[in-house]
């Protein structure tokens, strides 16, 4: 592999060997990131990256298409059958291109949205005052309840009479509990307002029945392919209305993409391939067990979870009572081979660049074939970690050599040179 990289860009060929390693000897724990099955790692480094196919099958503004409409009437089938919906678009280059395409479709400039709050585990696209969404549209938030940490229906159906959006949006990048998508589309019904459901994080969960799914519920549900989903980096728009769905037709190519990026369209047709298969809902269901025994491991250790631990995927730690930052966290946890990000926590008094939490998933660990026994292992040596002194050498020096025997025991990508 890599042989021509070598001969023209010794550079970036090193750098890529030196990613392959990280990724191989480190313990992957950010919850939006996976591994992709070597089929998916293939098929994205494949000639189809040539071609421009500008349109939708069967009606493209290119010649010599008959292929790569193969490619993408695979992988259109194949989404609508997994989420059971009746319209995809599976062209959006990535999650927030997705979104930018159905607010485009549905709304004007200066229409109102209720998003989830960035620092309660909305997305950027939600209506952060640093994305487009925040500038084009009037934005109110809603949170989780300060108590129970977890979204509070009732409270959301207030401020939606309040403010009469014109578009609720549900869904979320660091929220830890279910999301109920019925009683969501239900508001929306009640104020006469769109509901857009973001599920680029559960969408794996979502396809093996473990999450509610929204595509019943919502007006459109958007996704990224790359997270739980365990496909190539991209976006998808779901629906279970085709009217609208030419709307987001349009709003994707020509309204923000021009060529759709034929070989990461391919390579999620083998994604939603290898998820119609049984051992996809075998791999989800571990993937949320092994959540389940982190959450009730580092609980056990000492640590504090937002809302008392997780149904999905992912937790958030609040590092108060620890006495570190989620930078200091990041960044010491980094040391010893373990990778997660910071995060703020609900009702955050400290900022982004800071923060009091990190955001900590299962779905890449999960894919390297680690189970509950290890889980419980890594939150002891997180725990160990992050209540060591500052200059502990020692102590870091034995985690990292605990982290390097797990990363052997499951090797990632062993046939890779
Ligand atoms: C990750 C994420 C996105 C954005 O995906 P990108 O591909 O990074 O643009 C959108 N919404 C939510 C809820 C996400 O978690």
């Amino acid at each position: 592999m890599l042989e021509n990289v070598k001969k023209v860009d010794p550079d970036i060929y090193q750098a890529l060997q030196n990613e392959r390693d990280r990724q191989r000897n480190n313990l992957e724990m950010i919850a939006s990131e996976n591994f992709v099955s070597r089929a998916v790692l293939e098929v994205a480094g494949t000639v189809p990256t040539n071609k421009y196919a500008e349109g939708y099958p069967g009606r493209r503004y290119y010649g010599g298409c008959e292929h790569v409409d193969v490619m993408e009437n695979l992988a259109r089938e194949r989404a609508v059958e997994l989420f059971d919906a009746d319209y995809v678009n599976v062209q959006p280059h990535s999650g927030s291109g997705a979104n930018m395409a159905v607010y485009f479709a549905l709304l004007q400039p200066g229409d109102t949205i209720l998003g989830m709050d960035l620092s309660h585990g909305g997305h950027l696209t939600h209506g952060s005052p640093a994305n487009f969404s925040g500038s084009l549209y009037e934005v109110h938030s809603y949170g989780v309840d300060r108590e129970t940490e977890r979204l509070d229906y009732e409270a959301v159906g207030g401020l939606a009479r309040e403010v009469s959006p014109d578009m609720i949006v549900c869904g979320a990048s660091a929220y830890p509990r279910t999301i109920d998508f019925a009683r969501l589309r239900e508001i929306a019904d009640e104020v006469e307002a769109y509901l857009l459901a973001d599920i680029a994080h559960i969408a794996g969960l979502v396809v093996a029945g473990l999450h509610p799914s929204s595509v019943p519920h919502a007006h459109f549900t958007t996704t990224t392919t790359h997270k739980t989903l365990r496909g190539p980096r991209g976006g998808m728009i779901l629906s279970c209305d085709k009217e609208l769905g030419k709307k987001a037709d349009k709003a994707i190519f020509p309204g923000i993409q021009g060529g759709p990026l034929m070989h990461i369209i391919a390579a999620k047709a083998v994604c939603f391939q290898e998820a119609l298969q049984p051992d996809f809902v075998q791999y989800q269901k571990e993937v949320v067990r092994n959540a389940e025994s982190l959450a009730d491991a580092l609980g056990d250790c000492g640590f504090r979870l937002v809302s008392g631990g997780t149904d999905n995927h992912l937790m958030l730690v609040d590092l108060t009572s620890v006495g570190v930052t989620g930078k200091e966290a990041e960044e010491r946890l980094d040391e010893v081979q373990i990778t997660v990000n910071k995060n703020t926590i609900p009702f955050e008094t400290k900022s982004p660049f800071v923060t009091s939490g990190i955001r900590i998933g299962t779905p890449a660990l999960t894919s390297r074939g680690m189970g509950p026994d290890e889980m419980q292992k890594i939150a002891e040596l997180m725990w160990r970690t992050l209540t060591a002194d500052e200059d502990d050498q020692d102590t870091f020096a034995q985690v990292r050599g605990e982290v390097e025997k797990l990363c052997r025991a499951y090797p990632l990508y062993p046939d890779l040179k």
